[in-house]
């Protein structure tokens, strides 16, 4: 297949050096031998093994961006996303690595005790705990402020009652994130996140690994806590009620992510088509000799071209410091609508091949949709980007 990290023919940005591109090299020759053989499997299975995970950390895939002192491998966001474009171009999309990696393991670091990050990260990088965020309820997504899991205090534990659905790595995982409140009086200041090292508390239930339409090897799941038991010193910052704030201040990197998927998706769906379209005949020549293919891919090339260009100033920023949530909103909508849009187009230029789903641009397709929907739907980002003008 051509290459999908070279489809687009741009120099490459001054973030994505010679560590990150050794990073990505690796990580993609990681994915091709260790899970593509066998994400079939995982895809018919609807769930990860173990094992992955771990080979994942002993590779070098896990905590990329965490401090060495904590088991990681010291490097910036450049690193999280040499990972998560090899994911994408190896069409690897349900191993749920990203949001381990670039999204619960951030919290760690940021908001966590000397304690908490001495113990929770080293596992995190092994791959020995996998990480997930669970925020959406059954009555509350989008109105985040609207959750209902309660967490009381109760000498030095919390008593948590409630549920979530929608958590990715839901089945596997065994250090959550749980945004629960703790002072229900106080609106947005009585939230607080909470980890349940899910190993080590009674009253947690895991519900059902939910039915999708892509991303099948997700284990995307349904949870349940029933006056389940935790420390309280698991609390995640100070003191009780920053999980609003902390949640507020580590959107922009989520929400880059996304884009991140969307971009390296967008590239592999090209290269995917391209070569199709060389190969295939109908009328006597190749489908690509039709103007109509020409100009589609051409106007495709294009758009992905502004994309990716985007993404990485947006890359460059987050490095600095610098990205505001607006621009951060405007990566996650604006490139996870590309990404629809071209994933569509190249389906479109397979033909009936394209719906069968042995060839990849079928799966690419139902993988895809979930990009508008989550962290934050895109019609949430056009309101958060309206109140910048
Ligand atoms: C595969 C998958 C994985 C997920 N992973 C996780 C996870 O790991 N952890 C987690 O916590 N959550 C996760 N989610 C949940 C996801 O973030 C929510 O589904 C999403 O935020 C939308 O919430 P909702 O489903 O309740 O939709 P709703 O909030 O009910 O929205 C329904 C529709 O109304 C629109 N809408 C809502 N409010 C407004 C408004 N103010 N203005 C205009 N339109 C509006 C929405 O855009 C949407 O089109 C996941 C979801 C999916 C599908």
């Amino acid at each position: 297949m051509t290459d999908p990290a070279s489809i687009l023919g741009l120099p490459k940005p001054a973030w994505a050096g010679e560590d990150v591109a050794m990073l990505y090299d690796m990580a993609t020759r990681f994915l091709e031998a260790e899970i593509a053989p066998r994400y079939e499997a995982f895809e018919k299975a609807e769930i990860f093994d173990r094992e992955s995970w771990l080979k994942a950390g002993q590779n070098g895939l896990l905590c990329a961006s965490i401090p060495e002192e904590y088991g990681g491998s010291g490097g910036t966001f450049a690193h999280e996303s040499a990972i998560i474009e090899a994911v994408s171009h190896v069409g690897v999309d349900g191993f749920g690595i990203a949001l381990h990696n670039s999204i619960v393991a951030p919290y760690i670091l940021h908001y966590g005790s000397e304690e908490q990050k001495k113990k929770w990260l080293p596992k995190m990088a092994s791959g020995e705990l996998i990480g997930a965020i669970a925020m959406t309820e059954p009555g509350a997504g989008s109105d985040l402020q609207g959750i209902k899991t309660r967490a009381e205090k109760d000498g030095n534990q919390y008593r948590i009652n409630g549920s979530k659905t929608f958590i990715i790595n839901g089945q596997l995982a065994n250090l959550i994130i749980v945004v629960a409140k703790t002072d229900p009086e106080k609106g947005a200041k009585g939230t607080s996140l909470i980890v349940v090292e899910t190993d080590e508390v009674d009253g947690f239930e895991r519900g059902r690994n939910l039915d999708k339409i892509g991303l099948k090897s997700n284990d995307t799941s349904e949870l349940f806590f029933n006056d389940m038991r935790v420390p309280t010193a698991n609390l995640l910052g100070a003191e009780e009620g920053q999980g609003f704030v902390q949640l507020m201040q580590q959107l922009p990197q989520e929400r880059l992510q996304i884009g991140t998927t969307a971009i390296s998706m967008v590239e592999r769906a090209l290269a995917l088509t391209i070569d199709y379209v060389k190969d295939r005949k109908a009328f006597g020549k190749a489908v690509i000799d039709f103007q109509n293919t020409q100009f589609k891919l051409a106007e495709l090339k294009t758009e992905a071209t502004i994309g990716r260009v985007f993404y990485n100033d947006c890359v460059a920023r987050h490095i600095d410091g610098g990205l505001d949530p607006v621009t951060a909103s405007m990566a996650k909508y604006w490139l996870s609508d590309l990404q629809g849009k071209i994933v569509d187009e190249c389906l479109q230029l397979h033909g009936g091949y394209g719906y069968m789903n042995e060839y990849p641009i079928a799966r690419m397709y139902r993988d895809a949709r979930v990009q508008r929907i989550y962290g934050g739907t895109n019609e949430i980002m056009k309101l958060l980007i309206a109140r910048s003008l």
